[in-house]
């Protein structure tokens, strides 16, 4: 995790370092540092806690080339001596690092050196000084010729006019301004700079001077990068009158959804391009989803769609297991692979696991990232930047992607699914969330009378169990209440003994089929005084067992369990607040995860 950004042009480096690494502060923001090269040498000023402790600081530093960090720490705590950017031993050399440098023990051995961060990372700066003969670029790339692990890398030295950058599984894009250079771990931090970028591929290094900029691979071949554009409008990185980013997100879904499906389904034909033959398609008989956290259970809900729709086994796997585990795949096999940012650093190692073995599909959020990049071909959610750490428009995006996915590998099959009810639910969805908006209120005053609860449960059913995931997931994340999430049937296998009057339960009850069932769920709450909030499409027979309901629009099956997450989202967020906690920067957390 951790962001990364640095400036090279003619205006000062500091303000617009401080500025890049509030836009990255989503990433990491337990410390946070910046160095600049001035007349004399490196100014350097670096702080634990978050990014705004270093305003004051940073104006001390006055020169035209920086870099900064924001960290998320993996190796050692967050204080002062941890945070980045770190100094060779004779203080000419700082960088900044993204990622986990595995082989720092044997290094520091090699070097004989004693370091004084407990970081992985400080260790580089030192044989960067070791290998450095006069030309930095080739110290660094002789230095990352030893290195074992993963890399976001910015280096500067107080002898060059020069910024080498260099990257191995950690992003790194570079923003071409007028006569300035802009580095950054995330497009967002640089589009309010220029539009126009690259991207560093997995074991590149590249030298960004004045007059010019160079890129190649660690063996040293040169390589021409391909200049690209941002499209998207600064603006949508904005807060735009809301107080959070996470609320906004939350709000953004009735729009988001829409460019999710927008031109991809007519009544009667799906239209994403899959590098997919349909020869394949035909022959599949086993697709496993891959993902993380959020993305882990959109994968659970889309396996409930996917299976119905077409027929053919579906397998839910953490990446992160998945990748350790020898997966056995066979040619016949699909891994779809599932990740907001596309950086997902245990999502990206099962992927390459799994494209040894079979084909491979990525349904991403960000545009260019490095699964999209690797995944062959994939659909695009296009729910537009997330900012907030806890995920809310990138979870239902993430399920109609895969929605979509199916609806495509159907229609090259069976041909089962009606796409004209599917098109005019998706239709109507907009209208859907927007009347689910309008409950905000009512769903903080839900809020307000839980707030203090030490523990939470969600139950649901079928397609809504991995509703309950996500909606345990997002409180526990943003509100650290503890919370947990359950199939409702399973609560009396155990569960069961935490209820009492101070356990609240959330239960997703639609009118389904298993709405019965569920109902006697309640029933087993209710008998034990548990605090029931339901959520629901009709409320006609819940109102015996609770005043905290929350009724939803019916739409179809498929589209049901967007529909539900979405109080849930709201539920989390009120909750946080209350507590006065910062749901945009949850404790602990980092947006995207690019490390093991
Ligand atoms: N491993 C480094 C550290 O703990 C970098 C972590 C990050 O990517 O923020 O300082």
């Amino acid at each position: 995790m951790c962001g990364i950004f640095g400036y090279l042009g003619n205006k000062q480096a500091s303000e617009i370092i401080f500025q890049g690494l509030q836009r990255l502060e989503y990433r990491g923001y337990d410390s946070a540092g910046i160095a600049v090269k001035n007349g004399t040498g490196i100014a350097l000023e670096k702080k634990k806690g978050r990014i705004h402790n270093l305003q004051e600081l940073s104006k001390n530093l006055k020169g035209t080339l920086g870099i900064g960090h924001t960290r998320w720490a993996t190796h050692g705590e967050p204080n002062d001596v941890n945070a980045h950017p770190h100094h060779s031993t004779d203080k000419k050399i700082m960088i900044v690092h993204n990622g986990i440098i595995e082989n720092f023990s044997a290094l520091k051995e090699f070097l004989n050196c004693s370091c004084i961060s407990a970081t992985d990372s400080e260790v580089l700066a030192h044989l960067i000084q070791h290998h450095y003969k006069g030309n930095l670029l080739e110290a660094v790339r002789l230095s990352l010729l030893q290195v074992e692990g993963t890399y976001g890398l910015a280096v500067m030295h107080q002898h060059h006019d020069e910024i080498i950058i260099a990257r191995n599984g950690s992003p790194l894009v570079v923003g071409l301004g007028k006569n300035e250079y802009i580095i950054s771990s995330d497009l967002a931090a640089i589009a309010p700079h220029t539009k126009k970028y690259f991207c560093l591929d997995d074991k590149q290094i590249g030298k960004l001077t004045p007059s010019g900029y160079e890129v190649k691979d660690l063996e040293n071949s040169a390589i021409t990068k391909e200049l690209e554009r941002i499209t998207w409008d600064v603006k949508s990185i904005e807060k735009k009158g809301f107080s959070h980013f996470m609320l906004k997100e939350i709000f953004e879904q009735p729009a988001s959804l829409k460019n999710c499906f927008r031109g991809r389904i007519t009544n009667d034909e799906i239209k994403v391009t899959l590098n997919l033959d349909d020869a394949f398609i035909k022959s599949i008989n086993r697709i496993i989803l891959v993902g993380c956290g959020t993305s882990w259970h959109s994968a659970l809900v889309a396996e409930y769609a996917m299976e119905k729709t077409l027929n053919i086994p579906v397998e839910v796997e953490y990446a992160s297991e998945f990748r350790y585990r020898n997966p056995i795949l066979h040619e016949n096999d699909l891994v779809v692979v599932i990740s907001q940012s596309g950086e997902t650093a245990d999502t990206l190692a099962a992927l390459k696991e799994a494209k040894k073995h079979c084909k491979t599909i990525g349904i991403i959020n960000v545009v260019g990232s490095t699964i999209a990049r690797e995944a062959g071909s994939g659909i695009y959610i296009h729910a537009g930047p997330e900012i907030g750490v806890a995920s809310t428009k990138a979870f239902t995006g993430q399920i109609l992607g895969l929605l979509l996915l199916a609806l495509y590998i159907d229609e090259k099959r069976e041909k089962t699914a009606n796409l004209k009810t599917i098109k005019d639910a998706l239709d109507n969805l907009e209208e859907h969330i927007k009347a689910i908006l309008e409950k905000n209120e009512d769903i903080k005053k839900i809020a307000e009378a839980y707030y203090n609860s030490t523990n939470f449960l969600f139950l649901g059913r079928g397609s809504n169990f991995p509703v309950a995931l996500e909606g345990a997931l997002k409180l526990k994340e943003i509100s650290y209440i503890h919370a947990e999430g359950y199939p409702a049937a399973e609560m009396k296998h155990g569960p069961i003994a935490l209820i009492d009057e101070h356990m609240p339960v959330v239960f997703i009850a639609n009118q389904n089929g298993l709405h019965d069932k569920i109902i006697s769920n309640m029933e087993e709450v209710y008998a034990r005084k548990g605090s029931i909030i339901a959520l629901t499409t009709d409320d006609r027979e819940l109102k015996k067992y609770t005043k905290h309901i929350i009724t939803v629009p019916e739409t179809i099956d498929l589209l049901q369990p967007i529909l539900n997450s979405i109080p849930l989202q709201l539920l989390a967020y009120h909750i946080a607040v209350l507590k006065n906690l910062d749901p945009d920067k949850p404790r602990n957390l980092a947006k995207s995860v690019t490390v093991e």
